[in-house]
């Protein structure tokens, strides 16, 4: 053995210091999870008997090129083959696409507060964070994201509608953002809750790549489709992107299951999309009833509702834990709450009332 050896294996040092990503908390079976913006209706039985036929052939690998799934989401996009990446979870896609495009002395720039594994998947690739704060009403300020572009920009994530605050960003404001950005710089338009998506105003994130090389579109089976726990998700991107998506993948990443759910449920679409429309008129409830209790809530097109509590956050949560919902508290800033089953919203709804002001 040489003297000089190590004593522990020698990593690289952006990992150092890295941000947990914190997933959700999961309630004991008594309580209801409002933490992680999933679906509360379980899978339909049409999807589920197709997924349970495809255990049979478990002793193979799954379609490395996920060509079938591709091939359905091309249709129903109307988008090139070609165009269409997939990958373990929107955000797998999202790590892939910064292994695309980033890595040291690179930056990414994104709007703060949003999705949590921005910060993450950021400083795994060695590039810096460049956190551009929310607007007051908790809306991207996509001025000052185009302000704080630089020629080490690589890459600018778009949340729409953003997570945690719900707040949407209208088709005049983002082409005008996207005229701003240099054509050598990805956006990712990441539309992880589009279905749930109500203002007319809010683009479609695929009607803005068509002429532009330089965006990405991040969709999810994850929220609308309810298939959170099987991890699929895909990019919509002129063929470089896609095919940079394609050679960052990790073989065989999608695994079966999650093709024959994924197939399924773009066959069985009507029947999601009305759930989803069930969970907006929840949504719609639940925050005419937090503003009639007082509270100023941004409007939300996504799943989730988000009250800005500052420095009653942490004991907010406790008391929604200890009423039977599980949130999502971000500590000293404010707590994003899931539309769950109506049972659900009613214990958040009672919480609620007893912080209003
Ligand atoms: N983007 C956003 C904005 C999200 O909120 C989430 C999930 N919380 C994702 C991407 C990732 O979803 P998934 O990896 O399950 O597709």
């Amino acid at each position: 053995m040489a003297d000089d050896v190590q004593t522990a294996p020698k990593l690289r040092e952006a990992l150092r210091g890295i941000p947990a990503y914190r997933p959700g908390k999961i309630p004991d079976a008594s309580a209801f999870k409002l933490s992680s913006n999933e679906n509360p209706y379980p899978p339909l039985p049409g999807v589920l008997e197709k997924v349970q036929q495809s255990c049979e052939n478990f002793n193979r690998y799954p379609d490395m090129g996920v060509s079938l799934l591709s091939a359905e989401i091309a249709e129903r996009f109307g988008v090139p083959v070609e165009h269409v990446a997939t990958g373990t979870g929107s955000v797998g896609v999202a790590q892939q696409l910064l292994q695309a495009t980033s890595g040291p002395a690179d930056e990414v720039i994104y709007a703060w507060r949003s999705f949590e594994a921005y910060p993450i998947i950021t400083q795994i690739s060695g590039a810096t964070s460049i956190k551009v704060p929310l607007t007051a009403d908790e809306r991207h300020d996509l001025d000052a994201m185009a302000d704080a572009v630089t020629e080490r920009t690589r890459l600018i994530f778009v949340c729409n509608p953003n997570n945690p605050t719900g707040a949407a960003i209208t088709k005049d404001e983002l082409v005008r953002f996207l005229d701003r950005v240099p054509g050598d710089v990805l956006v990712v338009i990441d539309e992880a809750y589009k279905e749930f998506v109500r203002d007319p105003e809010v683009p479609d994130g695929v009607e803005l790549y068509r002429d532009r090389p330089n965006v990405a579109v991040l969709r999810t089976f994850s929220k609308a489709y309810g298939l959170a726990g099987l991890r699929v998700g895909f990019a919509i991107a002129h063929e470089p992107v896609a095919d940079a998506l394609r050679a960052t993948a990790v073989p065989f990443g999608v695994n079966s299951l999650a093709q024959v759910a994924a197939v399924e449920s773009l066959r069985a679409e009507e029947a999601l999309l009305e759930r989803c429309e069930a969970l907006v008129q929840e949504r719609t409830r639940v925050l005419a009833a937090l503003r009639e209790q007082g509270w100023t809530v941004p409007s939300s097109e996504a799943n989730f509702v988000w009250l800005r509590l500052g420095e009653r956050t942490v004991d907010f949560a406790a008391k929604a834990e200890a009423a039977g919902v599980v949130v999502r508290p971000f500590a000293g800033e404010g707590a994003r709450i899931t539309i769950g089953e109506v049972e659900a919203n009613d214990i958040f709804l009672r919480v609620a009332a007893e912080f209003a002001d």
